[in-house]
């Protein structure tokens, strides 16, 4: 066919072949970077800010993100420069940006777990209360590019659980501030916006200085420098996760525009260099088809050079067998997007046990749940969808047990608590629990 001339720099993998396996494997193998000169140097910014505070912040700023203030004052944004963002905005940008920030509250606010209780024959009552934590940071990465999006997606949860206090820090390199990020900060419910970022910003956080207030969880994406620094700072405060380059695992029945499923592949892949776009079909024509749309769509792209890159390193269209194998491949890869690009999306549903966030039918572009379907696009990367899950409401609460006995709940309880004590000659817990025991 005239198709098969067209060949993209992209790899083409079958279950048939004998090194499937291994090429798999090469394909997803990902070691996040752990670099012994950054880890020396974020050790070194974290300890500045834990015995300098304020002085600290303002001496990294200038150094890192090109700037020349004096306090901490010049880099403290109040809630009136937030909602002056905001009204300042293009109308249709101001209308976009509460659109998508509405949908995000919308479903978020059914993710909220309700506290509760029961009682037992005898009164006793047990439950379990959730709470919100009472500050979260947020950080908003801004060095090389600004991510409005972030905002609303760190943010929205933690104001939906009934955070008290949402400190935002966002870079602001060479002094330069992003309306649609404080606009979409004063939509999002943020309290507090600091203009400090990197590992300096993390640390300000994690133990609070004379200006940031100390929060006790710190969620949001950032270079090696914030990452490394969460991962360091980890124990002192809670953090969300350490997020990989980003990946979509499309899976298509052949029917789907081979233009749609192209231009969905370079929606991860314009990310960077290293994200990761993989197709998967039962149908070879169909591949063969796609592999040209590639080919006749990648000069059409702003960012072309990236998403050839990222392509040849990271991508694969994959030819398999049928339905059941496609499945294997998506619980193997637990992708952090998979798109169910067929007719009956439903059919498959139930067998995906490891991915992200799914998006199901032809119509359902991973793009729109980017920015405004409403579920979260904080999603576990690089096959911990495994274990771990979106980011949610839940993350910005945690939940305290609850015993309340009433006399004889405690008289019955003693008697087996009493036996149990005694067993780990833990004679104090023993007789703490047959004081209570009714004679
Ligand atoms: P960033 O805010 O993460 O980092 C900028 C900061 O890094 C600077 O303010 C500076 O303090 C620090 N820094 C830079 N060079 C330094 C040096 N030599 N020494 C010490 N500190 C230094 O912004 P970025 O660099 O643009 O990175 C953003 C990252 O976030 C990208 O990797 C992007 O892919 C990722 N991201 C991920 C998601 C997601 O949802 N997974 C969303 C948005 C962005």
């Amino acid at each position: 066919s005239e198709t098969l001339a067209e060949t993209a720099d992209i790899a083409r993998l079958s279950t048939i072949d004998g090194d499937f396996e291994t090429r798999l494997d090469a394909l997803l193998a990902w070691e996040g970077v752990s670099d012994a000169e950054i880890h020396r140097r974020v050790d070194e910014i974290i300890a500045g800010v834990r015995a300098h505070g304020d002085k600290a912040l303002v001496e990294y700023s200038n150094r890192f993100d090109r700037l020349s203030v004096s306090s901490m004052t010049e880099l403290t944004l109040s809630a009136e420069r937030l909602e002056q963002a905001f009204i300042g905005l293009p109308e249709v940008q101001r209308a976009a940006l509460s659109k998508a920030a509405e949908r995000i509250r919308a479903y978020h606010a059914r993710q909220k777990p309700e506290s509760w209780t029961y009682t037992e024959a005898d009164g006793t009552v047990l439950g379990q209360q959730v709470m919100p934590l009472d500050r979260a940071g947020i950080y908003v990465p801004g060095g090389k590019a600004a991510y409005p999006s972030s905002v609303l997606m760190n943010a929205i949860p933690a104001h939906v659980a009934g955070v008290r206090e949402i400190v935002m820090v966002v870079p602001t390199p060479d002094g330069v501030l992003n309306e649609l990020v404080l606009a979409a900060a004063h939509l999002a419910g943020v309290d507090h916006v600091f203009t400090i970022g990197g590992a300096q910003a993390v640390a300000a956080l994690a133990y609070g200085t004379e200006t940031v207030p100390r929060v006790d969880k710190i969620v949001g994406p950032g270079n090696t420098y914030v990452a490394t620094a969460k991962r360091a700072v980890f124990g002192q405060v809670g953090i969300d996760m350490i997020a990989g380059p980003s990946e979509i695992l499309v899976v298509s029945d052949g029917g789907t525009d081979p233009e749609w499923l192209a231009m969905d592949l370079f929606s991860q892949a314009e990310h960077d260099e290293d994200a990761q776009a993989i197709l998967v079909s039962w149908d070879a024509t169909h591949l063969d088809a796609v592999e040209a749309a590639i080919v006749r769509l990648l000069p059409t792209l702003e960012r072309e050079a990236i998403v050839r890159q990222s392509l040849s390193r990271r991508g694969a269209l994959i030819h398999c067998h049928d339905r059941a194998e496609a499945i294997d491949l998506i619980n193997r890869i637990a992708p952090e997007h998979l798109e169910l690009s067929m007719a009956d999306p439903e059919a498959l549903l139930p067998e995906v046990r490891h991915a992200g966030a799914i998006f199901m039918g032809r119509y359902t572009a991973e793009a729109l749940g980017d920015y405004c379907a409403g579920p979260n696009h904080v999603l576990p990367t690089s096959g911990t969808a495994r274990f771990s899950s979106p980011l949610g409401v839940y993350d910005f609460q945690k939940r305290s047990s609850i015993i309340h006995c009433s006399q004889e709940g405690a008289s019955e309880l003693g008697k087996v608590a009493s036996i149990l004590a005694r067993g780990e000659s833990l004679t104090a817990h023993a007789r703490s629990a047959e004081y209570r025991i009714r004679p």
